[in-house]
């Protein structure tokens, strides 16, 4: 077990409570600052991690911003996490000191319920403990997540980066990745699949890559054609200007699969209609209330709607060795943690391509 200096790391003889330092906020109106903080000392089947990269996801904005209800201060968010094992419980046996590591959207779950039993953690009966912004199991403290040198988590929940992955782009596949990555898995997109993607951010352009990679023929539907040929750089073949009628009314009943990342509620009915015979949209951007719909345009055509989440923790295992063996990374921006309140400021403006990711290496 490592004994050096370096944060988060313990050895059984001294395993007690680490100092941690990281960014958070005290307000849903205050930015965030520099706080320091305890990581706990580690259960057995506990990992340290030291943090080397992390993502930022629109969820964190959201969340410090009290955007949705709930958010408890002060409040670290982060859950696009990659880093190396500093240190282990002794009954850990998957992860060794020195290991890379990821870290996504959970940490904790009760691997008992059904759900947790088929590798759908994320839909655990008794609540899955999220990685920022949720009560531990163990003494309802509310979690803090990747904006912070060092992070200690259960280790079913460490996921293994492959081996010669460049571990610096990692991060947002954690969150973007596998937010993509899981229904086209569901909804069998693969060679010959006629899937468009709605939208073009950061789950948008993990969906083209995505699906892609996987073998469909990618269309881009977005309202700017500046973002047509960003894609068509991403791996989409074709690209359709929603604003131009003639252009959505061609592409009527074209398509299998419509993947909307739109992240905002909005009107569903134009992009049904380019749904061919029991084909299938699936949201995954916005969690906000959506205006309604005619059910004849599901009827017709024999279409579906449906969401999906995050994945649970062997499918973003099965994500990560996928886009190792693919050369898949998001695009991603590297900033300092102290530029984070800048970097949200731009998250607003949608003036990133496509994903902000902070360099611990350049100090917290
Ligand atoms: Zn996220
Ligand atoms: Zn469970």
């Amino acid at each position: 077990m490592a004994t050096t200096a370096e944060p988060g790391t313990t050895s059984e003889a001294t395993n007690r409570p680490t100092p941690a330092k990281g960014w958070g906020s005290d307000a849903a109106d205050q930015p965030l600052r520099p706080m320091e903080f305890e990581r706990r000392a580690l259960r057995p089947d506990d990992v340290a991690i030291k943090i080397t990269y992390a993502g930022i996801c629109h969820s964190d904005l959201h969340t410090v911003r009290g955007d949705w209800p709930g958010t408890v201060y002060p409040c670290i968010p982060g859950h696009e996490i990659v880093g190396r094992v500093t240190a282990i419980g002794n009954e850990v046996t998957r992860h060794r000191v020195g290991d890379t590591v990821a870290v996504g959207c959970m940490v904790d779950s009760c691997m008992a319920c059904d759900q947790c039993l088929a590798g759908w953690e994320v839909f655990c009966r008794e609540g899955c403990t999220q990685t920022y912004n949720s009560p531990d199991r163990h003494t309802g403290e509310n979690t803090k997540g990747g904006y912070t040198d060092h992070i200690v988590v259960r280790d079913h929940f460490v996921l293994k980066v492959p081996e010669g992955m460049d571990e610096a782009r990692v991060a947002p596949l954690l969150c973007a990745g596998i937010t993509t990555y899981s229904p086209l898995r569901q909804y069998g997109v693969g060679t010959g699949t006629k899937m468009a993607v709605v939208g073009l951010g950061g789950l948008g352009h993990m969906g083209v890559k995505i699906g892609h990679a996987l073998g469909a023929h990618v269309t881009m539907i977005t309202t700017t054609p500046s973002k047509g040929n960003d894609a068509r750089e991403l791996g989409a073949d074709d690209v359709i200007i929603s604003t131009d009628a003639k252009q959505m009314e061609e592409a009527a009943t074209r398509f299998d699969f419509i993947l909307n990342t739109i992240p905002v509620g909005h009107e569903i009915g134009p992009y049904l209609e380019l749904l061919g015979r029991a084909g299938r949209m699936v949201i995954v951007g916005a969690i906000s209330p959506m205006p309604g719909f005619h059910a004849r345009d599901l009827i017709w055509w024999n279409r579906a709607v449906g969401g999906s989440a995050i994945g649970g923790i062997p499918e973003t295992q099965e994500m990560l060795d996928f886009c190792a063996e693919k050369g898949i990374y998001p695009d991603v921006e590297f900033i300092e943690m102290r530029q984070i309140n800048e970097a949200y400021e731009r998250l607003i403006r949608n003036d990133v391509r496509y994903r902000f990711v902070v360099d611990m290496s350049k100090g917290l």
